[in-house]
């Protein structure tokens, strides 16, 4: 057991002047990560900021124009709350095929977007890893078992996938992060907060040292009410995606007049294809385009020995996203439906 200082703050100002006066301690929310590396000995900060105090930073709110989530909500509080899943379904299917009901309780959105990698080597510290200790080495390149490894984003350095769900959702709806430190407040595009690995697999996002993010904010789009979250995953029940895709569309007659797509776990960080989204916008929507779209979305992986499957199985994930969400367009009343769309048949 490591001593470790515990502090728990009342305003945002007290916690960001704690994390400013001491810059190797960590920000404590729900936990349910933090809590693991701790007790692997992953991390060993000498001092922790709970913030779950701060009144400020909970709650969401389904807005007009917006919608704004505090970094301390909980994900079980807005996965089920109905006017969220009303306006993007994506939002609350991504959030409830994520985890548990017990780790949905305890978990904060805030958090959640800055999960840490379920790579088996950067949790167990008898591995060379580049994240957990950088010049070490990478135990999954030297031949190790990279089933759940990205085939997008990686580098010679390090093919940690993140691991997130939520996260596919908030980049394909453009969401923007608001982050707050001593120096003040600043809003960070959700496509910007995870940095690729590179040669600094161990920098894993933008956040300068003491910023907490405080909130995060969607603008509404029409893409957003014919959206879905499909996750193809090991077992059936709360397990980490094989590979996910979170899609949107916004129909002009049989034509796309917009449609976003992001896959999850296939990658380094959230990951928006771009390219299959250009390939389906402006033209009639159909099921040979959305498996093409699917095609396209796979076509720059650098898949390792055990992570090939991904790339057919990914093509089947957003091509039946993209259908599901299609059939929400024509039908808005098929988004208030319990989630349980699948694979399309071949
Ligand atoms: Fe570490 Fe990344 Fe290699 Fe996994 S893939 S062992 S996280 S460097």
């Amino acid at each position: 057991m490591r001593n470790f200082a515990y502090q728990r703050p009342t305003t945002l100002l007290d916690a960001a002047r704690l994390l400013a006066h001491h810059p190797d301690w960590q920000v404590l929310a729900g936990g349910t990560t933090m809590v693991d590396l701790l007790k692997l000995d992953v991390v060993a900060p000498t001092g922790l900021v709970d913030i779950t105090g701060i009144a400020e930073l909970q709650g969401h709110q389904v807005g007009a124009d917006r919608i704004r989530f505090g970094a301390l909500a909980r994900m079980e509080d807005v996965a089920d709350d109905p006017a969220l899943r009303a306006a993007c379904p994506a939002l609350t299917e991504s959030l409830w095929k994520a985890a548990s009901p017990q780790l949905r309780h305890v978990a904060r959105l805030g958090g959640n977007v800055l999960r840490r990698t379920r790579c088996p080597y950067f949790r167990d510290t008898s591995f060379a890893c580049n994240k957990r200790q950088p010049g070490s080495g990478c135990a999954a390149l030297d031949g190790g078992n990279t089933h759940l490894h990205a085939i997008l984003g990686g580098s010679t350095q390090c093919v940690a996938m993140y691991p997130g769900d939520w996260a596919q959702a908030l980049i394909a709806f453009d969401a923007v992060v608001s982050a707050s430190s001593v120096k003040g407040t600043r809003r960070i595009a959700f496509a910007d907060l995870h940095r690729l690995p590179a040669d600094r697999p161990d920098l894993e996002t933008t956040l300068q040292p003491g910023e907490i993010i405080t909130h995060i904010d969607v603008p509404i789009s029409r893409a957003m009410k014919a959206s879905h979250y499909l996750k193809a995953r090991d077992r059936q029940s709360y397990a980490f995606a094989a590979v996910s895709a979170a899609v949107g569309i916004q129909l002009s007659g049989n034509e796309v007049a917009d449609v976003r797509i992001a896959l999850g776990g296939v990658a380094s960080k959230p990951w928006r294809a771009s390219a299959a989204e250009a390939a389906l916008r402006r033209k009639p929507f159909s099921e040979a385009a959305a498996r093409e779209a699917g095609r396209i979305a796979f076509q720059d992986a650098k898949p390792l020995e055990g992570s090939a499957y991904k790339i057919a199985l990914g093509a089947d994930v957003v091509a039946g996203a993209l259908m599901t969400a299609h059939q929400r367009a024509l039908n808005p009343s098929a988004a208030a439906a319990p989630p349980d769309f699948g694979l399309p048949k071949r």
